[in-house]
């Protein structure tokens, strides 16, 4: 369908005045509003004449309307649709009196006090809002999983009334059952006839004949619970897991919020965990380092004996296959890392200092690693 040129939708002239064109679409403002109109194509002529004025009184989407017509709007191939991203974005379809406001600039509508404000949106069914909690853990209950009881205070569904806020019901005494309530504004266009959603029954038209007592109407109350979880194994700080259903209750018989559990791992002693590997600082004595033996290291499913090889070093890394966490999502268990830190001993007996005495006489720095430094000696 071909848009009317904007001029023509307005009756104004091409080289209208600012002026012109906003007196031009107060009148029709007046005349189409759907709220006020009697004139069957109201709703769409109002449309028309609300976008024609959105783009002729913008200094800036006039001229390229001027320039490129209705493309210039339209995103299409050879408009300058895409550089208009804020206007594209407004909403035609939802007509109010408030827009008309709006469009004439925020400041313009606090010299007239109240304009009532948007009408509420009446019963809707609202979904209740969601919850994040915080859950400190220790280490193994993190890697291996658990199970929790969390105390809580929630809005719940007030069990006496259902959620519905009452009992028994009747039509409204203030919109007669009509749900929608009719006024007259005083505006700068002069008076007009509004309707909004009855705030009594909120749009729908009944009220009931008592006010629950439990909730005062508000149809949740406030409880406190203890909700047990089941943690699964592998989670780490930062995971969030939801608990589908069981936050706050909705809004008019709307569905319960979500509660989101945040898991935050305290430090291990001696482990220390990245991603799904674990790792620990090994002291090994230096007979076991120069030697190599079995040692006994801890790891997170009991004690191992873990042969270090004869010549290692600090720093050096044994791996432990599947002695890591398991994943959270798909139970692939990580790895486990020895750092090696070989210990000097400080205290030394004299017989021991007798033994490292006589070694000290042998040749031990034939290594790689002296012979780079050698260099420069
Ligand atoms: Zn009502
Ligand atoms: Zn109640």
């Amino acid at each position: 369908m071909n848009k009317r040129d904007y001029y023509e939708v307005l009756g104004v002239s091409k080289d209208a005045s600012e002026a012109e064109i906003k007196s031009a679409f107060r009148k029709l403002a007046k005349k189409y509003h759907p709220d006020v109109s009697k004139e069957p194509d109201a709703a769409e002529k109002f449309k028309e004449a609300q976008e024609a004025y959105a783009v002729l009184s913008d200094e800036n989407k006039r001229r390229q309307y001027d320039q490129f017509g209705h493309s210039a709007f339209s995103g299409g191939a050879g408009g300058a649709g895409g550089s208009y991203g804020g206007f594209s974005g407004f909403d035609f379809g939802d007509i109010n009196l408030d827009d008309i406001f709006d469009m004439f600039g925020g400041g313009f509508s606090s010299g007239f006090g109240s304009f009532g404000g948007r009408s509420s949106r009446g019963s809707r069914k609202q979904k209740g809002p969601d919850r994040v909690i915080r859950i400190d853990l220790d280490f193994e209950d993190a890697v291996f999983g658990c199970k929790k009881t969390i105390n809580l205070t929630l809005n719940e569904k007030c069990s006496d009334c259902g959620g519905v806020g009452g009992h028994g019901s009747k039509t409204c005494d203030k919109c007669h059952g009509s749900g929608t309530v009719t006024g007259q504004q005083q505006t700068l266009f002069g008076s007009f006839m509004t309707r909004t959603t009855c705030d009594k029954c909120g749009g729908s038209g009944t009220i009931f004949e008592d006010t629950c007592k439990t909730c005062r109407g508000t149809g949740r109350i406030k409880r406190n619970k203890d909700i047990e979880v089941t943690i699964p194994a592998g989670v780490d700080t930062g995971n969030q897991l939801r608990i589908s259903g069981k936050g706050e209750a909705g809004v008019n018989g709307g569905p319960n919020g979500d509660i989101y559990l945040e898991f935050y791992v305290r430090k291990h002693p001696i482990f220390e965990r990245e991603d799904n590997d674990i790792y620990l600082d090994m002291p090994v004595t230096i007979t076991d380092a120069v030697l190599g033996g079995k040692i006994e290291v801890p790891t997170l499913y009991g004690t191992v004996k873990v042969s270090v090889p004869a010549g290692s070093s600090s720093g050096d890394k044994l791996r432990l296959k599947g002695k890591g966490v398991s994943d959270v999502n798909n139970g692939r268990k990580g790895d486990m890392y020895i750092i090696l830190n070989v210990i000097t001993p400080k205290k030394l007996s004299r017989d021991q200092k007798k033994l490292f005495e006589s070694l000290a006489k042998t040749d031990l720095d034939d290594s790689k690693e002296f012979d780079k430094i050698k260099k420069y000696l």
